[in-house]
């Protein structure tokens, strides 16, 4: 997995040093010597990862996090605190100015890369998820969609995993201080599994016990592998000096670790981190399904488009093949609608559209396909009905467009009418597409003779 490091070092030596560890294992690596160089390669150089000093002349460390998460163009990108002093109280200000982790001098090597990793994974993750949901946006299909506030939807829940019931009671009084987040429970690591596939918690703490480290691993890989806890948040919580072991479980998928002992703060920041990406990947994940929902549906009026129409025609001639049963493909067209546009607007137009389409639905079957496949057209595809039942449904279409104005939003009453062409399909038929032209010649039959009609192909 390569990946472009930035190395941010005031010391040229400190910065030699990474930099052979890192290129060593085919990283790409950036330098700068101070806070603002650190700033500036970062915005315009977009590393993957950042390593950073927190010892330096101009700026110190914390101020320079903060830019970084403070801008737009560099605010998604990891940062790694590298200090010279591991007390809680600086690894607590580090992470509260948004780093990710915090390493101290000298760097354990095992600590580091499983971080990288742990970390170029996150983040070509998020790049995958921002890539298709800026596709999405850019074909105009998520437009519509709201991003979830901080806090506003419902609360989040953690589950622990404890190696001993007390020390979950220590864990579950600092967690129940967050705003918006419940303990659904604690319980051993045994029953850890069964619980969160009931559960679902949006993030599971995980205590290496001492007495069967190897099943506190297998937990986080087997949690990681189901479907119902494959997004959670995993934090792993490891014995003093146990950094091999955390290096581990971040291979394994765990979202970070915590090594005792621990101030409750730094579990709390390190889980709101945690749970603040989740939403987010959360977040652009659905933004993502919408959008391919959103490739099918026609926006305007929340039919079927003309890609799905097609695709689904294809299903009912089989269905109709195996059945034997007739079915009717009609061709809708409202009746001189360029000149409501033209007249009335286009508000007005849509609105036209908009409520056509709802007379429609409101005049067939629940298993008929209704699309619109383009401007004022319509198609409607009814499985197991023939000439008799298509005769009676498009009467009945046709009237309900008639018979009851259009009413705009300024209160006009549009009269308005719609020509239909209907062909009808059997047994034998396996071209989808020669029907809808069938019915569309029936289509221009109705025009031609005067409009406020329906039309039947009569088969050759
Ligand atoms: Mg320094």
């Amino acid at each position: 997995m390569p990946g472009r490091i930035l190395v941010v070092d005031d010391v040229a030596t400190n910065r030699l040093i990474l930099k052979a560890k890192l290129a060593a294992a085919y990283y790409d690596v950036l330098e700068a010597d101070c806070g603002q160089s650190a700033f500036d390669r970062a915005r315009k150089e977009q590393p993957d990862v950042i390593l950073l000093d927190i010892m330096m002349p101009d700026m110190d460390g914390y101020t320079v996090c903060e830019m970084l998460k403070a801008c737009p163009e560099t605010s998604h990108i990891p940062v790694v605190m590298v200090t010279a002093s591991g007390a809680p109280k600086e690894r607590i200000k580090g992470l509260s100015v948004g780093a990710d982790d915090y390493l101290v001098k000298p760097i354990n090597d095992m600590a580091l890369f499983a971080r990288v990793r742990n970390l170029l994974r996150v983040k070509m993750m998020f790049d995958e998820l921002k890539l298709r949901d800026s596709t999405s946006r850019e074909l105009g299909l998520t437009d519509f969609l709201e991003t979830i506030e901080e806090g506003a939807g419902k609360s989040e829940t953690v589950m622990l995993a404890p190696a001993a019931d007390s020390q979950g009671d220590v864990w579950k009084d600092a967690i129940s201080k967050m705003p918006n987040v419940d303990v659904i429970g604690s319980c051993s690591e045994r029953e850890a599994l069964n619980m969160a596939r009931f559960e679902m918690p949006d993030a599971i703490i995980v205590q290496q016990s001492i007495m069967q480290e190897g099943d506190s691993l297998r937990l986080i890989s087997a949690l990681r592998a189901r479907p119902e806890t494959r997004q959670a948040v995993i934090i792993y919580v490891v014995a003093d000096g146990a950094i091999e072991t955390a290096a581990k479980a971040l291979d394994l998928g765990a979202s970070d670790y915590l090594m005792e002992p621990f101030e409750p703060e730094e579990m709390i920041i390190r889980l709101r981190t945690q749970l603040r990406r989740k939403r987010y990947s959360d977040q652009l994940r659905s933004n993502v399904r919408d959008g391919l929902k959103m490739a099918v549906i026609d926006p305007l009026t929340g039919l079927y488009n003309r890609r799905y129409a097609t695709q689904h025609m294809q299903k009912i001639v089989e269905r109709a093949q195996e059945s034997g049963k007739d079915f009717a493909v009609m061709m809708m067209d409202l009746d001189k609608f360029k000149r409501i546009n033209d007249t009335e607007g286009h508000d007005a137009g849509d609105m036209v559209l908009k409520e056509f389409s709802r007379r429609i639905q409101e005049n067939v079957r629940g298993v008929d396909l209704v699309a619109r496949m383009g401007g004022e057209e319509f198609l409607v595809v009814m499985p197991d009905a023939g000439a008799m039942t298509a005769k009676h449904v498009s009467e009945r279409l046709r009237r309900a467009v008639e018979c009851n104005p259009f009413v705009t939003a300024d209160g006009v009453e549009l009269n308005i009418t719609v020509s239909i062409g209907v062909s009808i399909g059997t047994e034998k038929d396996d071209d989808p597409g020669k029907l809808v032209k069938c019915a569309d010649l029936a289509l221009y039959e109705a025009k031609a003779n005067g409009r406020n009609l329906v039309s039947f192909h009569e088969a050759a």
